[in-house]
Parts: C-alpha cells; sequence; structure tokens
C-alpha cells in the first residue's frame, strides 16, 4: 500500500536524502498561488472578503464573524461531562509541562558600571488557528491557549472554520474550550481568510484589531498564508499537514507501527507517514496489519490517500544508524522510536518536532494528553524551528546601560570598528561623549 523506498547498500548524504525522501513541499507552492488572492482581498476589503471567501471555502456565511459570548457560554453548558473532563485533564498536564517553560530575565555585569540585561516579554496580542475543515480541533484550542496565557499576553484573539452544521459557528467543542480556558474573543473563520484577517484586521460593522503574531496548525492553505504574510505578521512555524516517522527496528510490534501510521494519515490526505526500518520482515509485517486495518478505519478514504501517496513510504536501510540519519535529514514533525534501547536512540535524534520514545508513547498521547504541545513544524521545518511553547510568545529584549567610566574604557574600539566598517558617524557618536570639553 505504501510506496517503498529501498537504501540498502547505499549510505545517502543528507544532500541526497533531500532530494530523495518524501515530501509534499511542492504542494505548498501550489497552495500559495491559491491564497495569494484570498489574502490580498482581506486586506482590501476587510470583513466582507472573509465572509464571502467563507461562503465559497466551507459553503456557509455566519451571522455575524465575531462569535457571541452567548454562543461560547451555551457551548460549554451543553458540553458532554466525559468530553469535559478530558479537556480539563489535557489543559492541567499542559499547564505543568509550560508552566516549567517560562525563560526568567538575565542580567549580566560586561564590565564596572556596564550592564546588558535580557528581558523576556509577551507580545501584545496574538491570533490563534484552531483548525476545523476535515476534522475539529479542541485539542488545538488547549495547545495554543496554555502557552499564550502563561507567557502573559495581554490579548488573545481565537479564530475557527464556520461549520455549516452549527449555525456557521466554529464547532460547539472548540467554543466550549475557549470558555473552560476564559477566552471571550472567538472568531468564526477559517483558512488563509483568518490568517489575513489578523494580520490586517478589519473594522466596520464589526472590529478586529490586528494581531502581532498567529500561531496554530492548519493544512496546507493555512501553511501558506502563515508563510505568505510572515513578516507583517510573527508566525510561530509551518504547522501544516501532520507527518509521522517511525524508526523501527525487528523488535517492534507491527500492529502498533501500523496502527500509529493510520492515526496520523487520518488528519488529512495530504499528511505524511514514513516507516524507516532495517528489518524487511517488520516491513512486510506492517504491510500486512495496514491492509487489514484501513478498511475498517472510520476515515479509510483519507487514510488510503495519505498512505498511498507520495509523501509517504516504507524506507528500508542497512542498519538503524542509517535509519537515523535518515529521519535526521527528514526532521519529521512526529519521530516514533520503536527499536531495542529506544531512549539511546532518541538521545541521536537531532531534528523532529518531538519524539516518542518507545511502544507506550504513541503520537496520539502526544495530540491530546502528554502534556507537550501537539502544534509542531512540519515540511522539514523542524530542522530549524521548534515547536509551540511558552517562549513562542516571548520576545528577548536586550537593555543596555552603560555609565561613562564604562562607556570610556570601551569607546577607543567602538572608534576603531566603525571605521573599519567606513561608518565614521559610528564613532563620532561616542567621541561626541568622551572627547575633553575645548
Ligand atoms: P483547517 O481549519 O486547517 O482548514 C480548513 C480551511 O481550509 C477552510 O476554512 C477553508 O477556508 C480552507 N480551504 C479548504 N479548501 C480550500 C481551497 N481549495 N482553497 C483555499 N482554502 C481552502 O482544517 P483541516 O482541513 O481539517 O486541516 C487541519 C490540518 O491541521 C490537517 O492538515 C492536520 O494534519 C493539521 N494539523 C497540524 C498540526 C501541526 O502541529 N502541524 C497539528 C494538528 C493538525
Amino acid at each position: 500500500m505504501i510506496p517503498v523506498l529501498d537504501l540498502r547498500g547505499r549510505a545517502p548524504t543528507v544532500r541526497e536524502l533531500r532530494g530523495t525522501l518524501p515530501r509534499a513541499e511542492l504542494d505548498v507552492e501550489a497552495a500559495l498561488a491559491a491564497v495569494r488572492p484570498v489574502c490580498d482581498d482581506v486586506a482590501a476589503r476587510g470583513a466582507d472578503a472573509v465572509l464571502d471567501a467563507s461562503e465559497k471555502f466551507d459553503g456557509v456565511r455566519p451571522v455575524t464573524l465575531r462569535v457571541p459570548a452567548t454562543v461560547i457560554a451555551a457551548a460549554l453548558s451543553d458540553l458532554d461531562p466525559q468530553v469535559r473532563l478530558a479537556l480539563e485533564e489535557s489543559v492541567r498536564r499542559a499547564r505543568i509541562v509550560h508552566g516549567a517553560q517560562r525563560r526568567t530575565e538575565s542580567r549580566t555585569q560586561v564590565t564596572s558600571g556596564g550592564t546588558v540585561t535580557e528581558r523576556w516579554v509577551p507580545v501584545d496580542r496574538v491570533g490563534l488557528y484552531v483548525p476545523g475543515g476535515r476534522a475539529v480541533y479542541p485539542s488545538s484550542v488547549v495547545m495554543n491557549v496554555v502557552p499564550a496565557l502563561l507567557a502573559g499576553v495581554g490579548s488573545i484573539a481565537v479564530a475557527s472554520p464556520p461549520q455549516k452544521d452549527f449555525d456557521g459557528w466554529p464547532h460547539p467543542t472548540i467554543l466550549a474550550a475557549c470558555a473552560l480556558l476564559e477566552v471571550e474573543e472567538v472568531w468564526a473563520m477559517g483558512g488563509a481568510q483568518a490568517v489575513a484577517a489578523f494580520a490586517h484586521g478589519f473594522d466596520g460593522d464589526e472590529v478586529l484589531d490586528p494581531v502581532n503574531l498567529v500561531t496554530g496548525p492548519g493544512n496546507i492553505y493555512v501553511a501558506a498564508a502563515k508563510r505568505l504574510l510572515k513578516g507583517l505578521i510573527g508566525i510561530d512555524s509551518e504547522a501544516g499537514p501532520t507527518e509521522i516517522a517511525i524508526l523501527a527496528d525487528a523488535t517492534a510490534d507491527p500492529e502498533h507501527v501500523a496502527a500509529d501510521l493510520i492515526s496520523q494519515a487520518e488528519h488529512d490526505p495530504m499528511a505524511a507517514a514514513v516507516l524507516v526500518t532495517d528489518s524487511p520482515a517488520l516491513a512486510d509485517a506492517v504491510e500486512v496489519a495496514l491492509a487489514r486495518r484501513v478498511p475498517d478505519t472510520k476515515h479509510s478514504g483519507r487514510v488510503t490517500e495519505s498512505l498511498t501517496g507520495r509523501q509517504s513510504a516504507v524506507v528500508l536501510v542497512d542498519s538503524v544508524d542509517v535509519g537515523l540519519d535518515v529521519v535526521n535529514a527528514y526532521a519529521a514533525e512526529h519521530l516514533e522510536i520503536h527499536t531495542t534501547d529506544a531512549s539511546a536512540v532518541a538521545s541521536r535524534v537531532r531534528n523532529a518536532g518531538a519524539v516518542f520514545v518507545g511502544t507506550w508513547s504513541p503520537v496520539s498521547l502526544g495530540d491530546y494528553c502528554a502534556g507537550s504541545n501537539h502544534v509542531l513544524p512540519t515540511g522539514g521545518c523542524a530542522a530549524h524551528s521548534s515547536g509551540l511553547s511558552v517562549q513562542s510568545f516571548l520576545r528577548g529584549i536586550h537593555v543596555i546601560e552603560y555609565s561613562e567610566e564604562a562607556l570610556r574604557e570601551v569607546g577607543g574600539h567602538v572608534v576603531t570598528l566603525a571605521n573599519a566598517e567606513d561608518l565614521p558617524a559610528h564613532g563620532e557618536a561616542v567621541m561626541a561623549r568622551l572627547a575633553e570639553p575645548t
């Protein structure tokens, strides 16, 4: 079912691997072309453009874009008590992990009378995206809002696609999760139009203040809009269609491996599922397990599209060591390790959004209740970006404070370097202070 890439007998370089390993990168380019006119229209026409795009892409035009407080409150009152309990546990665990992430101010005495302090300041206003196309993601409310709150962000807005079946409001479980976390500003907007509305803001009958930063997962159109508008807004990372890579040896349980590949393929036909193994016998057993499980799973259509797509593969390698090279080059959003001594193998992983160690740590645990964040970089971005955390909502500001003596001590070097760069006015700014009065 999954395409096979046989790398046995080869020791490919990182460059070769980047060219060979399956990836849906080209599709982001196509999505960029699709979302550019949507984003431009929102910049020009504001709320009307968002409503038109909702009608086109979500098949519904909400009465208002801002979700009324009464609708949000009712969603929590009507929430299934079991779902409420599970959400509360998810929040509790996320608070534990994210509560330990906050960096503290550091003040460094560089010289007598000269200090540099690094302050960590939350962004003023954020737009948090919660997906709601093929599936709805109340868990993404938790993953976005908990770190934003713990970072101390003063103004939080959430957007999620309007749903045809719920009077054009976002899914009630998403609204209930917002209520649980006391988020009051919720917008019925999805896709690129939501990201553009956050970036540009709009006024008229309804007023949306632009945000400084947009975070959250989404499909290829959301990821493309974040790439397009980055700069005008900050973004967390391109947290696009889900990816799972599994590094497994002959000791892995093929049923667990197959179940986990399916669990992530279920997100999106564009989701990527990659098994890297040095055991052809395991690869065969996983194929058998997939063939049995896929037809029975609820979303077998999109799971099949994902697993058979060019973004998914079984990669056969000579050893776990080569497998590590492969997964490090691939830089998956989620990486599971199913090998002997999984912890030791995991400690050698350099590139991944999150690593799930051993058979008792499936990605689904991290999706909901491990305490870790599920908003993670995709498309190879895990080689340079991190998952969402408290840190994502903070900026480090250096505060420089030197006395006259401290400036006098180093002023000559500043002048020398300024002249070396042919920027003499820089040196003159120092000399204007230090030269003896005539
Ligand atoms: P979504 O909210 O991301 O996307 C729905 C929106 O896509 C719609 O509101 C619509 O406006 C837009 N859209 C649909 N078709 C379009 C088209 N042809 N042109 C322009 N815009 C269009 O919801 P989803 O579709 O269910 O996707 C959720 C995504 O989030 C999945 O890909 C999933 O894998 C991903 N995800 C990623 C992470 C992560 O951290 N990387 C975590 C969870 C989920």
